[in-house]
């Protein structure tokens, strides 16, 4: 360190040294008057037993004392505000030590004691009960007595004195019944006010000389010095002061400080003994008290329509009511230590003890609905529950208290309610109310997604006459029976409600968006519900005919208004009625255009199918050199009036009616016998000959036996016939399909996948399928030129198609550039227009065939 710092840092170790005590300022002491440990003499020198050892050790240390006369409380706030430097007789306590500093040693043991009138006897705190006790305000006594007054549950009127010697005075005036005293103060006056020292006492207290807060360590410090030479010796100067006050010297060679810890532990003692005596009689009386108010609690809480009871944490009742114990059909005693296990189901005590749990280890005060299967009756009721945490006074929780009221009743009438309001009692189904709801959202759902809906109004055909002739009560019989056909038919998305009478009403929703489409669907389900609905009913014993008609009407009919499409689909139904009942009739003019269309086109192919009048054509399959490899046979039907009509205007209807199981036979009939002949014309002997066949007959039961009968009956070799399937036949039952192609193909028979690439077969599915060809769908190869995705897809569908060990062929091939392209790609085998369109076998005479060689390779 440089030098020339030095005299710098020697000044500011002078600046933060303490002052000097000797420097003549003079040292502030506040006196109350305390005799005898504390007063001021006639000179106005300090005196008492705080007061003369503190002017011995002043004048051992040098320091000028300067008195400053106070009232208590007013002493420590002068203290600590730092106008008193030094206040003797002051009792430690924790709010003190906050701010005002003590010496180490104490100066003086004392207690406090209670001093009352010779002739008032007061032997222990008992007796406090209801007296007028002076006490030092803003004392530590005074704290003391409060707390000793409330934890003994007494009442007293504490009169606040300013000084120990007005305390007296008004004992010995008859304006208190007794004083609070510091011992020495009392024993040395209690004869000149004439009052006795009782043997109530508390509250030992060390007392000290304390400072302000920070103020004057190295006073306090010289305190203990002269403190602890002088306490180690009996004759000292100390003990001198303290038996001129009146205190008696130390009869023992021990430390002072051991012979103090003694009083104090006597001084306990005592107090507990007074505590001791005054419980004795305390317990005598309150346990009177107790148990007639346990009893009162106990008539309370058993006479309450409640269930109360209190958990400890491990889940044992520590108390039930009388409701709990009857609930659980046991005696209290045999509920008590016992837990839910013993009194519920396995479900109910999983769930109680959750909610336990939240109490007792979240401290939450849960409002639950609990429902509680009883183990005795094995009865189940449900509770609406509040469970909130016992806590001890730090916080912790020993325990929860729960209050449940039955609320099973409550909760069957609201649901009766509920019943009532949206459902009609006779039939259980909605009503026009809860129907009317859920047309709402059906609607808004519409208007959002375009999603078709329909509402069917479906009225039973000459229900009054049933009504008028039978009875009512047949007649509601009837109605019951219809609802739980029409419930039988619905799928899980459709609603259905009464509205009344003989008036249902049947929401369809998520109908397909084209109309042609939804049109099956509605119909589809509209002739299921009219079937079902004409099939006879058994009225107590007699049997009973009757039909329904039907009016439709689309969501999109009606501009989203719950009203008008009700009025809609009910004029739709009077339609029906109007034509001839049983019968299901559109309000959308179109809907019932092509509606009346399909039903004539329906009956049509019914009897077309009967008559057999139809035909296939053939459409050749060539390879890259257009030479004929195959042929794919097409239906047409022969009708009467129409003429040739395309298989797509009537294999739908077909599928969706089971006229494609007849039609289809007849096909596979038809082709089988082509191939027969082809047998016996020796350039067609080996043309395979691919027949479509619908998801609906392969999934028929009768499927396998039918194709083998078929080709027994006809002849036909099975090695020559391939079926063409699509994606869609394996969208259900894939195992199943699997195993019938395994058990036709064992015959010879092989398989197509057709129009490949516009459904979703799985990948891990197609290599299990016994195929031997894919046929790439039209689609793709129209416009495989210009759109680069669909050329991408054909690539993948060849690179596929060669993984799987398959052949492929790419239908609807209309150019020579669209060949060239798919050859380019990998696709040498092709059908369509470029070709040939199919027409009749005839057109496959003649055609250039590959050599023999060729197609076994
Ligand atoms: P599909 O099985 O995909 O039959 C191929 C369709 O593509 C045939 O229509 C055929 O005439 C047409 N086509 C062939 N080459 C070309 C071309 O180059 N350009 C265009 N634009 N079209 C071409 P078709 O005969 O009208 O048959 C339509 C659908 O009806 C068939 O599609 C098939 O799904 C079904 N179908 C036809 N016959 C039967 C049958 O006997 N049974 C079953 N279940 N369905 C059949
Ligand atoms: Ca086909
Ligand atoms: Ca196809």
């Amino acid at each position: 360190m440089p030098l020339r710092l030095w005299p710098a840092l020697l000044l500011c170790a002078a600046a933060l040294a303490p002052p000097s005590l000797a420097e003549h300022q003079p040292l502030r002491v506040g006196v109350y008057a305390n005799e005898p440990k504390l007063l001021l003499d006639n000179d106005n020198q300090l005196s008492g037993i705080f007061g003369e050892l503190l002017r011995e050790i002043a004048q051992r240390e040098g320091w000028e004392l300067q008195a400053v006369p106070c009232e208590w409380q007013q002493c420590l706030e002068l203290t600590r505000d730092g106008r008193i430097d030094l206040l003797p007789d002051t009792a430690w306590n924790e709010e003190r030590a906050g701010y005002l500093d003590f010496h180490q040693l104490p100066a003086l043991f004392s207690w406090s004691q209670i001093y009352s009138q010779q002739e008032l006897r007061l032997n222990s705190l008992l007796d406090l009960n209801d007296r007028r006790i002076a006490v030092l305000a803003g004392s530590v006594q005074e704290e003391h007595l409060k707390a000793l007054l409330l934890s003994f549950g007494l009442q007293a009127q504490l009169l606040p004195v300013q000084s120990l010697a007005q305390g007296f005075k008004l004992v010995s005036s008859g304006a208190a019944d007794a004083a609070v005293a510091n011992q020495r103060f009392g024993d040395y006056h209690a004869d000149q006010y004439g009052l006795s020292s009782t043997p109530i006492m508390f509250q030992p207290a060390r007392l000290f000389y304390a400072t302000g807060k920070d103020r004057h360590a190295p006073l306090l410090a010289a305190i203990d010095r002269h403190l602890k030479q002088w306490q180690e010796q009996p004759d000292s100067l100390y003990y001198q002061i303290i038996q001129r006050w009146g205190g008696k010297p130390p009869q023992l060679r021990v430390p002072t400080s051991l012979w103090w810890g003694l009083a104090t532990l006597s001084a306990l003692f005592l107090l507990a003994l007074g505590g001791a005596l005054l419980l004795r009689r305390r317990v005598a009386e309150q346990t009177r008290h107790l148990s007639a108010s346990e009893l009162r609690l106990n008539t309370i809480l058993d006479s309450v329509e409640a269930f109360i009871y209190i958990k400890d944490p491990q889940l044992r009742y520590q108390y039930a009511n009388r409701k709990v114990c009857e609930l659980f059909g046991r005696s209290r005693e045999e509920v008590l230590g016992h837990s839910d296990s013993a009194f519920f189901d396995a479900n109910t005590v999983d769930n109680l003890r959750r909610n336990d749990l939240r109490v007792l280890q979240q401290g939450e005060r849960v409002q639950i609905e609990e429902v509680n299967r009883n183990l005795a009756d094995n009865s189940e009721h449900a509770y609406l529950t509040v469970k909130l945490p016992l806590r001890r006074p730090d916080g912790t929780i020993y325990a929860l208290c729960g209050i449940s009221t039955d609320i099973t009743e409550h909760k069957k009438n609201l649901e009766q309610i509920h019943q009532l309001a949206f459902f009609d009692p006779l039939t259980g189904l909605p009503n026009r109310r809860l129907l009317q709801d859920r047309l709402q959202h059906a609607l808004a759902h519409h208007a959002r997604s375009g999603e078709e809906g329909a509402l069917l109004f479906i009225d039973l055909d000459n229900f009054k006459t049933l009504n008028d002739t039978l009875g009512h009560a047949m007649g509601d019989q009837l109605l019951q029976q219809v609802a739980l056909r029409l419930r039988g038919l619905l799928r899980e998305e459709d609603s259905l409600a009464r509205l009344g009478g003989d008036e249902f009403v049947l929401m369809l929703e998520r109908l397909s968006s084209t109309p042609a489409k939804a049109l099956v669907e509605i119909e589809t389900v509209a002739n299921k519900l009219l079937g079902s609905l004409a099939e006879p009913y058994d009225l107590n014993g007699h049997e009973h005919s009757s039909t329904a008609s039907i009016g439709v009407a689309l969501f999109s009919d009606a501009h989203s208004t719950v009203e008008e499409l009700l009025k809609r689909a009910d004029l739709a139904m009077y339609e029906a009625k109007a034509s001839g009942r049983n019968i299901v009739r559109f309000f959308n003019p179109q809907m019932q255009t092509a509606a009346l269309a399909r039903i004539r086109l329906e009956t049509d192919l019914r009897h077309s199918i009967g008559e057999r009048h139809f035909l296939l054509h053939y459409q050749p399959q060539v390879d890259h050199l257009g030479r004929l490899i195959g042929a794919e046979a097409l239906v047409r039907w022969q009708h009467p009036q129409h003429g040739l009509i395309p298989p797509g205007e009537f294999i739908p209807l077909a599928e969706s009616t089971d006229l494609i199981l007849p039609l289809g036979r007849w096909i596979l009939q038809a082709a089988c016998e082509q191939l027969v002949a082809w047998s016996h014309d020796a350039e067609l002997a080996e043309l395979p000959l691919a027949v479509n066949v619908s998801a609906r007959q392969l999934h028929h039961a009768d499927f396998v036996s039918d194709v083998l009968a078929i080709l027994k009956q006809t002849g036909a070799n099975p090695a020559r016939l391939e079926l063409e399937l699509t994606e869609s036949h394996l969208a259900s039952d894939i195992e199943e399909m699997i195993q019938r192609m395994l058990q036709l193909q064992a015959h010879g028979v092989r398989f197509s996948l057709d129009d490949f690439g516009t459904g979703y077969s799985s990948l891990s599915y197609l290599k299990r399928l016994p195929l031997t060809r894919l046929k790439i769908d039209r689609c793709f190869v129209r416009d495989l030129l210009s759109d680069p995705n669909d050329a991408a897809i054909v690539r993948a569908i060849v690179a596929l198609a060669q993984s799987l060990d398959l052949q492929v062929l790419a239908e609807g091939v209309e150019t020579a550039e669209q060949r060239d392209a798919l050859l380019q790609i990998g696709c040498s085998l092709y059908q369509g227009y470029l070709f040939a369109k199919p027409g009749p076998a005839e057109q496959l005479h003649d055609w250039p065939r590959p050599s023999r060689l060729e197609l076994t390779e």
